[in-house]
């Protein structure tokens, strides 16, 4: 199965068929529990010498079959389900950096990320170092020997400059530094595993759900990072773990195989902190994905048409998405994406901040959301909602200009897409 093709993956693996109802929609098990065969069986459940349901907060049968078919697409080792992508990016961190400690991430990050990293994190007592993702040499200079993890997403808004993994990935591992990337934004068209990453978290919120209906998030385990030689490196994977008595995961997820990142989160994290996702979203999830290689290349195909447009139109000043990139930033995308440059983009008008509103109140088509990823095309003008609480000097840095309006292009048909757009910006 794992070397069959994006668009069969995401439609089998994971599932053939319930074993005694024969269906072939995966079911949804609304339980939290499972009766254990006898006193034998619960024992070997819960020391982990068998990997079985106990109960949802840890696994669910519906979830696990989302969490298998995220793993093959991502040509990871195993993945876990989470409550929400913040839940995926918090947990990541948290499986490998304790307080004290400091990971190095790239300065281009969602807003959500920024604020978890910038604020809450420290507030935990780890230290998030922000590094230049256009320097790979950056992320080398933070490190000192508390830094635990390296984190970055693969196509950051607003400026969309697709990430250096390998680069970045490569520094990491000569320091025993595993890279995690957000993948949020390139389902099936970039693999970061491939080009050296060690884990990878999603929203699946976004495209992998696709439609708007449902939050939650994956963390996958690439099963390519040698824990064991990373030593002191990576305590949290190398020590006793006091709350599993005494478990050294790196040794103890041995004979289940190289998931010991994954089998740690879920078997501590998750278990005390408890943000699991519901068995219902994973439903969804499944679902979505059965369309997710048509949709991303519908949503690529469109977005590369939106972009040539906006380039030739009064008033624009600017377009950000990778299809009209040239030099290193091009290489960087062609190097990584396979199938299209994503549907995120991104635009400046010259007339600044009213321009920017009164584009986005005359849209009809589109939606204004705080959304990304959507299958309907979305629309936001940042320096008025999502990064309105930025100082003008941060959202300058941030690379939210006044006039900047970020698109999230849907599989809606091209014409009525551009239609839209340019009434909208006829109006402006
Ligand atoms: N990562 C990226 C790139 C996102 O765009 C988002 C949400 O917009 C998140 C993570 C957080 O995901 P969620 O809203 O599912 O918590």
């Amino acid at each position: 199965m794992s070397d069959m093709k994006t668009e069969t993956l995401v439609l089998h693996a994971g599932w053939r068929a319930d074993p005694t109802t024969g269906s072939v929609a995966v079911p949804i098990h609304q339980t939290t529990s499972y009766q254990f065969h006898d006193t034998d069986h619960a024992a070997s459940l819960f020391s982990l010498s068998e990997l079985g349901n106990i109960y949802t907060r840890l696994q669910n049968p519906t979830t696990d079959v989302l969490e298998q078919r995220i793993a093959a697409l991502e040509g990871g080792a195993a993945a876990l389900g989470v409550a929400s992508g913040q839940t995926a990016s918090t947990m990541a961190v948290q499986n490998l950096a304790r307080a004290g400690d400091n990971i190095v991430s790239s300065t281009d990050l969602y807003g959500g990320t920024w604020n978890l990293f910038a604020n809450t994190m420290k507030d935990m007592g780890i230290e998030v170092r922000f590094a230049d993702p256009s320097d790979s040499q950056s992320f080398a200079d933070a490190v000192d020997d508390k830094t635990r993890a390296f984190y970055a997403e693969t196509l950051p808004n607003p400026k969309l400059n697709v990430f250096p993994i390998q680069q970045v990935a490569d520094i990491g591992r000569a320091h025993g530094i595993p890279l995690i990337m957000d993948n949020t934004a390139a389902p099936t068209l970039c693999r970061p595993f491939d080009h050296g990453a060690a884990v990878v978290v999603y929203s699946t919120t976004k495209y992998i759900g696709g439609h708007g209906t449902s939050i939650g998030g994956v963390i996958v385990d690439g099963g390519n990072f040698d824990w064991e030689a990373a030593g002191d490196r990576q305590p949290t994977l190398n020590s006793p773990d006091p709350s599993y008595h005494g478990a050294v995961w790196s040794e103890a997820a041995k004979p289940l195989g190289p998931i010991a990142y994954i089998l740690k989160a879920r078997t501590t994290l998750l278990r005390d902190m408890g943000a699991a996702m519901s068995p219902f979203n994973a439903f969804m999830f499944l679902q979505g994905m059965e369309t997710l290689a048509l949709r991303m290349k519908a949503h690529c195909e469109n977005a590369n048409q939106v972009a040539a447009w906006l380039g030739d139109q009064k008033g624009v000043t600017k377009v950000f998405h990778p299809s009209l990139m040239d030099g290193e930033m091009r290489a960087r995308a062609d190097a990584v994406m396979n199938g299209g440059y994503g549907a995120l983009m991104g635009f400046e008008l010259e007339g600044g901040m009213e321009a920017g509103k009164k584009f986005i109140d005359n849209l009809e088509l589109l939606y204004h959301v705080a959304n990304i990823g959507d299958a309907r095309s979305l629309a936001i003008h940042p320096a008025s909602t999502t990064h309105s609480q930025l100082s003008a000097e941060d959202q300058m840095a941030s690379g939210v200009t006044p006039g900047y309006v970020r698109l999230s292009i849907g599989i809606e048909h091209i014409d009525d897409i551009i239609a839209d757009i340019s009434q909208a910006l006829s109006k402006v």
